[in-house]
């Protein structure tokens, strides 16, 4: 599925080098966690993955199932079926929710070569996947994220996850300050998503949210690389002792 190879960043702007040799791969229908301390480069990692501008790649590979990411661009890899939630999502006052999940689901589509959705189907496939993981679609109204507390915009974001039925979802929930019911909400959506044939990478700083998302792999990252991996043992180590005490030694 997802496979980084040695995969090292710099600042674009900056000679300040954030990823240095990030390997890791995972599997389909697996979950993999990522841990951490603040500044070790994990959202940069996702950003990364996303396109995002700004980072220099300067060595090193990131493919989905073989295809290489860091060549596409953002529309590309979500037509290739990468799907990246992040710590803050974008308010867009005068674009309501319902137009921007759609132009989102046809813009995949449009890059798949497929056709696009008709409003009405589209109202009718919001309503199935809203009703099956339980989220209320009147959020669909309003514009996107604006006025939304944290736990709507999880669920919106849980909501676009399921429409765009990725392959590989990567979410970054490292600084976000979720609440427990944030929390679950975001684990309880990952959890009815989960399958044979997606895979999750899960950043956090916090053990919390991997009581309810199950991980398969834990790795912890430090200085720009992935440093330890381990069951999900690793991250109740984490919670119980800290990263200094499990970080002394390997690097
Ligand atoms: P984490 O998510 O693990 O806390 P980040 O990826 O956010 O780590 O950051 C890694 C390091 O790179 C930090 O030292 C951060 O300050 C730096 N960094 C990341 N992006 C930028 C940027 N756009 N400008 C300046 N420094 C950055
Ligand atoms: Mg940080
Ligand atoms: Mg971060």
């Amino acid at each position: 599925m997802l496979k980084i190879n040695n995969l090292h960043v710099k600042l674009e702007e900056e000679e300040k080098v954030i990823l240095r040799g990030v390997d890791l791969e995972v599997e389909a229908g697996k979950v993999h966690a990522i841990m951490g301390p603040n500044g070790s480069g994990k959202s940069t990692l996702s950003y990364v993955l996303s396109g995002r501008d700004g980072y220099e790649v300067t060595d090193g590979s990131a493919t989905l199932d073989g295809e290489e990411l860091l060549e596409m661009e953002p529309e590309e890899r979500a037509a290739a079926g990468l799907f990246l939630a992040f710590q803050y999502p974008v308010e867009i006052p005068g674009v309501g929710n319902m137009t921007f999940l759609r132009t989102a689901l046809n813009a995949q589509r449009k890059a798949r070569g497929e056709e696009e959705v008709s409003a009405a189907d589209f109202l009718k496939l919001v309503r199935e996947k809203a009703a099956s993981l339980k989220i209320d679609a009147d959020m669909m109204k309003r514009p996107v994220n604006v006025g939304f507390s944290g736990g709507e915009k999880k669920r919106n974001e849980i909501l676009q996850m399921a429409l765009l039925e990725p392959k590989m979802c990567v979410l970054d929930e490292t600084d976000s300050g979720l609440d427990v019911d944030a929390m679950k909400l975001v684990a309880d959506g990952v959890n009815a998503l989960r399958n044979e044939g997606r895979s999750f990478l899960v950043i956090t700083h916090y053990q919390r949210l991997l009581d309810h998302i199950k991980p398969d792999v834990v790795h912890i990252m430090a200085n720009g690389r992935i440093v330890l991996t381990g069951g999900p043992e690793l991250a109740l180590e984490v919670e119980k002792n800290g990263y200094t005490d499990i970080l002394a030694g390997v690097e």
